[in-house]
């Protein structure tokens, strides 16, 4: 059921069930970080697998020292400077969080999200709850509640509405190794802000083997149709004359009239829009019963990284 009573959420949660939450980055599926067996709940309604851990959610940063400990000095700037926010840290585990939530690494994630409904939720329980993306694993991250409901239906008992999500894409995640900083995933605050405050960050190499950070897989975020990336989408959609074929454009591109569907995500080529447009634009077109989609390449600077990556695994077969 799709709801904005908090009471509801808070019990359900205090019950051990899994909700769906807002967050300024996608919607989340949570659960009590600190019981076993919700986090299980989550890993079976996803399907993800059990080596990629889950983010740990905290109402503020003060409540840092009862998830992680041995905390590095950049770690505490950026928690101070950017949260509520989407930036996650990786940062050494205390005992009291399962090993389930962390796949078994002696870290774990942490971030205090920027919503004003699950911040006030968060601050009413007496446990950080643990959440990652609510979509099936591999596909496209909710930024809408109705996302979560046609992903889940009523698997979960409530979906906490707190409308579009604001930034759109999935959170920053920022590890250390000693105390130098190392960017796992791109994401939603972009790398150069970051370093504005800490300085130089490591940026690492993508291994599917191993993956450091699963969002590093390179097959994820993706649609169920198949979707193609093009510097010069005209002259893609010329090579497929039979094709019924979706556009998704960062500004608005002048099409033939057999392409009826184009996903425009920002009329004045702002980034921050797009990123906000993203995913909802994606759920639409592969709703279509398209035979393919065709999505651009942006900017390779700010949020124009986080979503070239994120296009770039769509296409990942
Ligand atoms: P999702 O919310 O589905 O994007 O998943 C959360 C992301 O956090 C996953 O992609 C994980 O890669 C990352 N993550 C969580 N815990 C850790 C950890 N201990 N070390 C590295 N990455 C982590
Ligand atoms: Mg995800």
């Amino acid at each position: 059921m799709i709801t904005t009573d908090l009471e509801l959420v808070i019990n359900s949660l205090k019950r051990g069930e899994i909700v769906s939450i807002p967050t300024e980055t996608v919607y989340g599926l949570a659960g009590n970080a600190l019981k076993e067996e919700s986090v299980d709940l989550i890993f079976n309604l996803k399907k993800r697998p059990a080596f990629n851990p889950l983010i740990v959610h905290i109402p503020d940063v003060n409540f840092l020292d009862r998830v992680a400990e041995n905390i590095p000095d950049p770690a505490k700037l950026l928690a101070n400077h950017f949260w509520p926010g989407p930036l996650t840290l990786i940062l050494k585990k205390k005992a009291s969080i399962p090993n389930r939530v962390t796949a078994g690494k002696d870290t774990v994630a942490v971030r205090v999200p920027n919503h004003p409904l699950t911040l006030e939720l968060l601050k009413k329980l007496p446990f950080p709850l643990a959440a990652p993306s609510a979509n099936p694993f591999g596909s496209i991250s909710p930024t809408l509640a109705i996302h979560v409901y046609k992903y889940f239906g009523d698997k979960i008992p409530f979906i906490l509405d707190g409308g579009s999500c604001k930034s759109g894409l999935e959170s920053t995640i920022i590890g250390f190794e000693n105390e130098t900083p190392v960017l796992y995933r791109h994401g939603a605050l972009a790398l150069e802000k970051i370093k504005e405050v800490i300085g130089p960050v490591k940026e690492l190499i993508k291994n599917d083997q191993n993956p450091q950070a699963p969002g590093m897989l390179s097959k994820h975020y993706a649609p169920q149709t198949e979707t193609i990336r093009s510097e010069n989408i005209l002259e893609t959609i010329a090579n497929f004359p039979n094709k019924k074929i979706g556009v998704l454009s960062f500004q608005k591109i002048e099409l033939s009239e057999e392409i009826t569907h184009q996903e425009i995500l920002s009329e004045k080529g702002h980034l921050e829009e797009a990123a906000r447009n993203l995913y909802a634009a994606l759920h639409r077109l592969d709703q279509l019963q398209l035979e393919l989609i065709v999505v651009p390449y942006f900017p390779n600077h700010g949020l124009g990284k986080t979503i070239n990556d994120r296009l770039q695994r769509a296409i990942q077969k």
